[in-house]
């Protein structure tokens, strides 16, 4: 097992971050603005979140390069910026974690559809190998894939994500289906775990889409059906429409009140997404340390 890895889990379990997306537009990001760019063009607000998150007591942070592949970069017609985005994102976090917090950088989806072959395989890998490259190149401690729905395009990322040899953390949103409890491609967690194990993440995991009632049962299915250690960053619950804005409206007294039923179901990572903020982190944190001293 990776160094860093090994080095993380003997402190186990870890409180990751809450979102970013959310806590910057209440630092003034707009609907449609790309939240990447900010990294350029309002460093000072992405580090002021990263360092609230520190502050609030989280382990690991994730950088601010969700968007910053170049597929998804092209939509805001940035991808001449992919390089320099990534750099700055990973610059920005580990300013503000100041050796405090380890800092994995985010990847998220390219918002292209393998199954309609909107993307091809090849255009994706190139895509994040030259993401997970600069990022790595930046200094990122590890690589979280994170808010994947369709398994094929999150295996092509840890594929990538494995040449610069860092930690890799694969994480898929379940919250489809009858039950919620598959991607939106049908797929279960145990299939998930499975083929992400097999393909070479060392941290599996599930973010997005739920609240945190609802991770539990997928955190005990993940945790089930692979040897890796589990990472799970719930909404604050379902996004409802409140006078045309979304709004998630668990709070985090709410929210940390479940996190020992994620410890118990097998969790040794948790954080927050949508909705989430430092609040969140700050009481998570109490949670797991009083959960420790039990
Ligand atoms: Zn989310």
């Amino acid at each position: 097992m990776n160094t860093l890895l090994e080095e993380l889990l003997a402190r186990a379990p870890l409180i990751t971050d809450g979102a970013l997306g959310t806590q910057l537009q209440t630092r003034g990001l707009v609907t449609g603005e790309c939240p990447d760019a900010w990294n350029l063009s309002r460093p000072d607000r992405v580090e002021e979140v990263a360092r609230a998150y520190v502050e609030a007591g989280s382990d690991i942070i994730l950088t601010n390069t969700f968007r910053a592949n170049r597929l998804a970069l092209a939509g805001y017609g940035l991808a001449d910026k992919t390089e320099e985005i990534n750099r700055a994102g990973v610059e920005l976090a580990r300013r503000a974690a100041a050796g405090q917090a380890k800092v994995f950088a985010s990847v998220g989806p390219s918002g292209k559809m393998l199954a309609t072959g909107d993307v091809s395989e090849e255009e994706l890998t190139t895509a994040f190998s030259e993401q997970v490259q600069a990022l790595a190149k930046a200094g990122a401690e590890g690589i979280a894939i994170e808010t994947m729905t369709d398994l094929a395009e999150a295996k092509l990322a840890v594929a990538a994500a494995r040449d610069v040899g860092l930690p890799i953390v694969a994480s898929m949103v379940f919250d489809s289906g009858r039950d919620r409890d598959r991607t939106m491609t049908g797929v279960t967690p145990e299939q998930a775990a499975q083929e992400l194990t097999a393909q070479g993440a060392d941290v599996i995991g599930a973010n997005c889409g739920l609240g945190i009632a609802g991770y539990v049962p997928i955190c005990r299915r993940l945790h089930a059906s692979t040897d890796r250690p589990i990472w799970i960053k719930p909404n604050a619950g379902l996004p409802e429409m409140v006078e045309g804005r979304v709004v998630y409206k668990t709070t985090p007294q709410e929210f940390a009140a479940f996190v020992p039923a994620l410890l118990e179901a097998g969790a040794s990572f948790v954080g927050g997404c949508c909705g989430t903020g430092p609040e969140f982190v700050r009481l998570m944190k109490e949670t797991v340390r009083s959960w420790k001293r039990r």
